[in-house]
């Protein structure tokens, strides 16, 4: 009786979930719990027109995001508390909640976003102060608010990876305080109800429990071949953890999958030092040197996305200037629209680009081969591909993406230029064309001999298969290797100008990683050969004296 009347009278306390779409380890909710102390807590997910129109969303994010929250309910509801969906702009539905339940305290993760979604989060910031509503924020990875500079940095996110994972206990009793109780909710939109047409898809669905098992199944046994197998797009599916949409979306947070792979790290160490039958050992090792890899690409992640965090100019303008004007006035439309469509007539290209509308991922290098030959092969620029590719990439994630657009397209100034033959790529990661006849069936009865350069196909031969090149598939739209000259060249004089390596030194010491000792970068020991041939590797970019800015290319 007592808990009813206080209930009544204390206001309730309000989750704002945003990509933060799960319960374990959820600093926000687990603070909301603590602090009301048995009162009540309520959650809301606000539907922002503003953000589901960006060019960067498609329906598949928003199919994966109703995973999210009809699996989050689920676990809400055990919890005894509520998620409340509304649609509208942020401030004026977290405004028509304070109205309704007088909630005074509201509790919500960093995110970091888009322009659209900083600018919102300062609106919000804006209102709570103006309306009086106690707003606090917590971080859920390992970038830094506000940081002053990079040197520590490694040291800080590791130390945030092994703090132990927040702990959400159920609210003692359910939810009595009426209003909370009667709140209208929009319920799960589905992408139609959005404005968003359905399309037939076929990517991994969402989830708090989903993101659990794949993670389960990552270090119980998918993660022995990571090494060595995440690149080819034939097996790197089952290889690679594929918790990118998950970690995207929040459905499980980045400490909690360190620490599952930290717990594999040392028992497969363990076993390695002990065991004594040699095959074994050797399967402990590779387990370890897997794992290790991973563990080195969960830091990437969150490197990356402090980028974005320190400079969220990057989104749209290049993190070194002296690549100013380098392809904007040359965009082709006709290129772009053949790269987009898989009609470039370069296979492993056109396959990578048509499974990728389909199933919303790709591995590491076959993004990396994409991008390249968008931004080298064919001068575009970045800031159009790597819209496309948000929009198909279910785990777009700001931070990372346009890190990555920008460092594969050469405009960050710091890292190697990796040129990717797509060719070569197509011969090493596809040997027998797999995957390029499963995404291009006009290829499917062209010789293995021919596989990876049908226009090498004797006019007899295509008709034989059925293939005719520059009718049925396309001619080569650009001559790679001459377009590779002309890009290099166009680096090489770009590169000679002291400013621009004047400049590129200042963007190492704002964004390069720092190898310190005690807090070192985490290097891939997959990547120890490629460091040989490049002073400064292409993911771990270091602090740069003048000679290092000038970087070789990598031609791949
Ligand atoms: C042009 C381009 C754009 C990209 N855009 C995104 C994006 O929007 N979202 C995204 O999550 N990743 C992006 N990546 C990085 C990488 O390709 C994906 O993280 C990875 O392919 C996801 O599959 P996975 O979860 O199985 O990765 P795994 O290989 O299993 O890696 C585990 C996790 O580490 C992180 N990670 C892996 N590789 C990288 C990397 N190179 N940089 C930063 N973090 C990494 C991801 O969170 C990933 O889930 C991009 C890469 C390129 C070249």
């Amino acid at each position: 009786m007592y808990g009813l009347a206080v209930s009544q009278i204390v206001p309730p306390l309000c989750v704002w979930l945003k990509r933060d779409l799960r319960v374990v380890d959820h600093a926000a909710l687990s603070a909301a719990i603590e602090r009301a102390q048995g009162g009540d807590v309520f959650c809301v997910f606000v539907y922002e027109p503003e953000i589901f129109c960006q060019p960067e969303i498609h329906s598949r994010h928003l199919t994966f995001q109703r995973e999210c929250l009809i699996d989050l309910e689920k676990s809400l509801q055990q919890l005894r508390i509520r998620l409340i969906t509304r649609q509208g702009d942020a401030v004026t539905v977290l405004e028509q909640l304070r109205r309704e339940t007088g909630f005074s305290k509201l509790f919500a993760h960093e995110e970091t976003g888009t322009a659209i979604s900083y600018a919102r989060d300062q609106r919000v910031r804006h209102w709570a102060q103006t309306v009086g509503v106690q707003f606090e924020e917590f971080s859920q990875n390992g970038v830094v608010r506000r940081l002053n500079s990079r040197d520590g940095w490694n040291r800080y996110w590791e130390s945030k990876m092994n703090q132990p994972q927040t702990v959400v206990h159920p609210l003692p009793r359910h939810c009595v305080n009426k209003t909370v109780v009667q709140l209208p909710s929009a319920g799960l939109l589905q992408p139609i109800d959005l404005g968003y047409e359905k399309k037939q898809m076929d990517c991994q669905p969402g989830g708090e429990h989903n993101a659990g098992m794949i993670l389960q199944d990552f270090v119980d046994n998918r993660g022995q071949f990571y090494s060595g197998r995440i690149s080819s797009p034939v097996t790197a599916p089952k290889s690679c953890s594929r918790l990118s949409a998950h970690l995207a979306f929040g459905a499980i947070s980045i400490r909690r999958v360190w620490q599952a792979t930290e717990q594999k790290r040392s028992e497969v160490r363990g076993l390695a030092m002990t065991e004594t039958n040699q095959a074994a050992r050797k399967q402990f090792q590779r387990w370890q040197k897997s794992i290790q890899s991973m563990q080195s690409r969960l830091h990437w992640h969150c490197h990356f996305m402090q980028k974005l965090e320190d400079e969220p100019e990057i989104e749209y303008r290049n993190m070194w200037s002296a690549a100013d004007g380098l392809r904007e006035k040359e965009f082709s439309n006709e290129y772009f629209q053949a790269w987009k469509n898989g009609r470039t007539g370069y296979p492993l290209v056109d396959a990578c680009m048509r499974s990728l509308e389909v199933s919303g991922w790709l591995p590491f290098r076959m993004r990396a081969l994409v991008v390249s030959f968008a931004s080298y092969s064919l001068w575009l620029h970045w800031r159009p591909t790597g819209l496309h590719l948000a929009t198909c990439f279910l785990d777009f994630e700001p931070g990372i993406h346009w890190s990555q657009m920008q460092m594969q397209s050469g405009t960050t100034g710091i890292n190697t230029l990796r040129i990717y033959n797509p060719t070569k790529q197509a011969k090493e990661q596809d040997p027998q064309g797999h995957f390029i006849r499963k995404w291009l069936p006009e290829l499917m009865s062209v010789p293995d001999v021919f596989i990876h350069t049908p226009w090498m196909m004797p006019a007899h031969i295509q008709q034989s298969s059925g293939c005719e090149i520059g009718s049925v598939y396309p001619k080569p739209i650009v001559d790679h290797a001459l377009a590779l000259r002309q890009a290099k060249s166009r680096f090489t004089v770009l590169r000679q100008d002291k400013k621009a390596r004047d400049e590129a030194s200042a963007v190492a010491v704002r964004h390069g990683s720092r190898r310190d000792r005690r807090g070192a970068m985490r290097q891939d020991p997959e990547r120890k050969s490629l460091r040989k041939k490049a002073s400064v590797d292409q993911q771990s970019e270091t602090v740069c004296t003048e000679e290092q800015t000038v970087l070789p290319f990598i031609y791949e």
